[in-house]
């Protein structure tokens, strides 16, 4: 059956400015990192993706290595994108990334020219696109001069492979440093891809001031720390949860370790009538300087559960001390 977006999409989400760019996002993006890899429901991921579409969410984050295996969501991502969304192509925003492990050798892993270059070829492959709207370095590279890193980005967008660029997991030094580079040569930088959320607060030292003071967007993956930020965990360990599912990134000893906390907050959110994962977006989209909200999803029901967020994003003093004191 043939797809037909919901004609309100745009009525539904409120879209920021990204930094100094002419390009907006919605306050909430949709991560492909889990729930789209080879073995994982094909249906469920289209039914994901044209829930977050119905609803304003027009940007898409993958990566080369989302999976498992590695390139196995780029490749789920192309299919749907074929089936449903040829139309709607320019409406999208899709981005990728390299600079973690992904294939064999010295050159398929880091920060160098020949990894990054071949690596968004293989990817526009896999999702059978001609350009990526932006690509990220995907972590900072120690051994890889940034020069050659930033040049490997900037040429990507002369070759019209990518519109605009990234960077990923970088600190504020280094990321002041790939600005300027990015700058001279000419691609400005985009936008930075950190994680952040109540439980993750490294940003707040430095680096949001850099990205505001910079006319640099911010993108924030893992909000709800991969779910521990939300409800499910209170009365025990569902089945058909990351931790217990899957186990690689999130592991149910750390989610029993942050129980405590997980209440407390989760009953500041019911006391600003919301459950915990709205509350907890909401928080990070009460910086204006935060672009929007990179979340995950493995159901529909979680995606339309979330957009309620956007609703209540402002939190008294009393409140934000209430938090404070619990994360302390
Ligand atoms: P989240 O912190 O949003 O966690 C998402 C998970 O939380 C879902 O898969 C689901 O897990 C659960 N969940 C989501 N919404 C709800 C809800 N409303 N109620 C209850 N449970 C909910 O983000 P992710 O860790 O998935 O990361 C998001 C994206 O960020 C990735 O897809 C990727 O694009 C990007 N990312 C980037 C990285 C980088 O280095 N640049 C690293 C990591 C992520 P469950 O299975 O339990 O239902």
């Amino acid at each position: 059956q043939k797809y037909i977006a919901d004609e309100n999409r745009y009525k539904k989400i409120n879209y920021r400015r990204t930094g100094n760019s002419g390009l907006l996002l919605p306050e909430l993006s949709l991560g492909l990192w889990h729930n789209f890899g080879k073995n994982d429901d094909f249906d469920n991921a289209r039914n994901l993706l044209k829930c977050a579409f119905d609803n304003g969410i027009t940007h898409f984050d993958l990566a080369n290595n989302y999976g498992p295996p590695y390139g196995s969501a780029e490749k789920t991502f192309g299919k749907i994108l074929k089936k449903d969304f040829k139309k709607y192509r320019d409406e999208l925003i899709i981005s990728s990334k390299a600079g973690y492990d992904m294939w064999e050798g010295p050159y398929g892993n880091f920060g160098s020219k020949k990894y990054l270059i071949s690596s968004l070829d293989q990817s526009l492959k896999r999702m059978d696109l001609e350009y990526v709207d932006i690509f990220y370095h995907h972590r900072p590279d120690p051994d890889t001069p940034l020069e050659e890193t930033m040049g490997a980005l900037d040429l990507m967008v002369r070759q019209g492979k990518a519109l605009y660029v990234g960077i990923s997991n970088y600190q504020p030094k280094e990321a002041e440093k790939a600005f300027k580079i990015l700058k001279d040569l000419g691609t400005p930088c985009l936008i930075h891809q950190p994680r952040y959320s109540l439980f993750d607060r490294w940003i707040e030292d430095g680096l949001v001031d850099l990205l505001g003071n910079s006319g640099v967007g911010a993108i924030c993956f893992s909000p709800l720390a991969q779910g521990m930020l939300t409800d499910k965990y209170i009365n025990g360990l569902p089945k058909d949860s990351r931790a217990v599912k899957d186990g690689r990134y999130l592991k149910t000893d750390k989610v029993m370790e942050m129980l405590p906390k997980i209440k407390a907050l989760n009953e500041v959110a019911k006391s600003r009538n919301q459950n915990l994962a709205q509350m907890a977006i909401s928080w990070i989209l009460k910086d204006d300087r935060i672009t929007s909200v990179l979340i995950g999803a493995s159901k529909t029901e979680q995606i339309l559960d979330s957009l309620k967020a956007t609703e209540n994003t402002i939190f008294s003093e009393e409140e934000l001390a209430r938090i404070n004191s619990i994360l302390a």
